[in-house]
């Protein structure tokens, strides 16, 4: 099992090193951003490293969302994630999986819609998020029907367990409820949350600050029987968490 962390961009390869992850994630650009990632200097030298590279794709993006203004941008700045994402060598990129304010339903749609329009050049992951009302992957009931409407389609998962105590999921059980609904888990992030389960929030938090029982984190991931987990705490405290999860696991 590789045990990694979310690094700052400018020198991710230096950055994992320090913390001793076994793994990176990191963003092309700015997560609050629409502009296409620059191309990276150090492309080559990720694309050699022997650290799998996860990106993760702007926080922006809601492809299932009814504004053209929105759903648009989205699936253009996605497509460059993915395009810059295979220059430097990624073995995927991560996506939340957004809302649509007019119902899950037409989300649905909008996903398929979205998903016919491109040309992922690496695996591409979905993953639950915490909050807000007509999510697509908050709920695992709405996940489950996302996945099937979503059936022949390649896309992954990746599981975030502080988005599953904020989204008011029993964490008792959840991993089983996903692997029903997607029948896979690429991707653990393993997180604590600064907030009590159920408000919805999306503040990560240490192992050690966090509102979600360490031990908790650690049965989660092992139950996603999944072969990367990524830590995306705080940067402080990050190689804590590793060690923490490696001496647990
Ligand atoms: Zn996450």
């Amino acid at each position: 099992m590789m045990i990694g962390a979310h690094v700052p961009s400018a020198e991710p390869l230096a950055e994992a090193a320090k913390v001793r992850a076994d793994c990176l994630q990191m963003f092309l650009g700015n997560p609050q951003s629409w502009r296409k990632p620059k191309p990276r200097a150090d492309a080559a030298a990720l694309r050699a490293s022997e650290l799998p590279v996860y990106v993760h794709a702007p926080y922006l993006i809601n492809v299932a969302s009814p504004n053209n203004r929105v759903r648009i941008p989205s699936r253009k700045i996605l497509s460059d994630t993915l395009e810059g994402a295979a220059e430097v060598g990624a073995a995927g990129v991560i996506v939340h999986a957004g809302h649509a304010e007019d119902g899950v339903e037409r989300g649905f749609v909008r996903w398929r819609k979205a998903l016919d329009e491109l040309e992922p050049q690496v695996p591409l992951l979905i993953e639950n998020t915490a909050g807000g009302d007509n999510a697509m992957a908050r709920r695992i009931d709405v996940l489950e029907r996302l996945w099937a409407e979503l059936e022949g389609y390649e896309v992954g998962f990746c599981f975030d367990t502080c988005h599953a105590h904020a989204a008011g999921e029993e964490l008792e059980d959840v991993v089983e409820r996903v692997l029903q609904a997607t029948g896979r888990i690429d991707v653990v992030h393993a997180n604590s949350s600064r907030d009590a389960p159920g408000t919805g929030a999306d503040r990560h938090a240490s192992f050690a600050a966090g509102k979600l029982d360490p031990a908790a984190v650690v049965d989660m991931v092992k139950a996603a029987r999944c072969d990367v987990v990524i830590c995306e705490t705080p940067w402080e405290t990050v190689a804590d968490d590793i060690a923490y999860l490696r001496s647990h696991l």
